[in-house]
């Protein structure tokens, strides 16, 4: 048994090791691929319930790895916050999407991803107002989101740059809601103009009287202190048809779309007006 449990060891060592290894070639990628544009910005649509309509889309970030191919966000931008890549990787997620909102219709609004890191380690506020500026878009389209972490970091920080963009007439949502410790009394440190609430909270409501019962709260709450509440990962159009009852604003998932390249985004347009 005690040979057993040495091999183990050694065995687990190794493991380490490889797994340190990894992570620091794919390090050392994440930093070409920041020079070598090998980003790219898939979209999805946010669907409007009372408009039957799409009213905006979310930019959701793919890395196309020259070896491992497609990478998904949550396999890199953690570890691009870890060694601050990503206020580069942010930078340029901001512009793209700016610039490809502009080619939109001018109702059509675009949803950027913002973290935590890009609030204390860049300019942000300076960051949104060059991708405006060189887009020519107006403030109006640009939502960014961001999730209860960078109301974490630090409050105090964070509120003054929140206040400043939604002066500019930048929108500002609440993401994952419901995920966190403490959503709820964040909920009042700030103004937000949406909650998106998160897709663990969708996935049963059909089926499961309590999990309607909170969807039917939440989007009670969002809506008495006045914001727009967007439900993600919708999946069926019985979801869908009991969002509807509920009087939801808008959703967002599978069943409406896909996150699709840029080029799409016409298609999904005439597709999916009024349809
Ligand atoms: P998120 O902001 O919550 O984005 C929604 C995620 O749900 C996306 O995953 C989307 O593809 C997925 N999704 C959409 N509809 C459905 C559905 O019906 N069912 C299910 N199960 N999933 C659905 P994705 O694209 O893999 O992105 C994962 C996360 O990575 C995002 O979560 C966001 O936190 C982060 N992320 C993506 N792009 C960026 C970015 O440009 N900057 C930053 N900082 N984070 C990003
Ligand atoms: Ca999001
Ligand atoms: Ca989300
Ligand atoms: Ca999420």
């Amino acid at each position: 048994a005690k040979a057993d449990g040495r091999k183990r060891e050694r065995f687990f060592a190794g493991e380490m090791e490889a797994q340190m290894q990894l992570r620091h070639a794919l390090e050392a990628d994440l930093r070409a691929a920041v020079e070598r544009e090998q980003f790219e910005l898939h979209y999805q649509p946010l669907y409007d319930l009372s408009q039957h309509r799409i009213c905006g889309f979310e930019a959701l970030i793919r890395w196309n790895h020259p070896i491992r191919g497609r990478v998904a966000p949550m396999d890199f931008i953690p570890l691009a916050e870890e060694v601050g890549l990503i206020v580069d990787i942010g930078r340029w997620v901001l512009r793209r999407a700016c610039s490809d909102a502009a080619q939109w219709p001018e109702g059509i609004k675009v949803a950027v991803n913002v973290s935590a890191i890009q609030f204390s380690s860049s300019d942000l506020t300076q960051d949104v107002s060059e991708a405006l500026a060189a887009a020519a878009l107006s403030p109006s389209r640009l939502e960014l989101e961001i999730t209860e972490s960078v109301l974490m970091e630090n409050l105090s920080e964070v509120l003054p740059i929140l206040h400043a963009l939604k002066e500019r007439g930048i929108r500002i949502s609440m993401d994952d809601f419901g995920t966190g410790y403490s959503s709820l009394s964040y909920l009042s440190s700030f103004p937000f103009d949406k909650i998106k609430i998160d897709k663990s909270f969708v996935y049963d409501i059909v089926e499961n009287k309590e999990a309607h019962a909170i969807m039917h709260a939440i989007i009670l709450l969002g809506d008495a202190l006045g914001m727009r509440v967007t439900v993600e990962g919708v999946e069926t159009a019985a979801q869908l048809a009991l969002l509807e009852r509920e009087e939801c604003d808008e959703i967002q998932g599978y069943h409406i779309s896909p996150p699709r390249p840029a080029p799409d985004v016409p298609n999904l347009l005439s597709l999916l007006q009024n349809g």
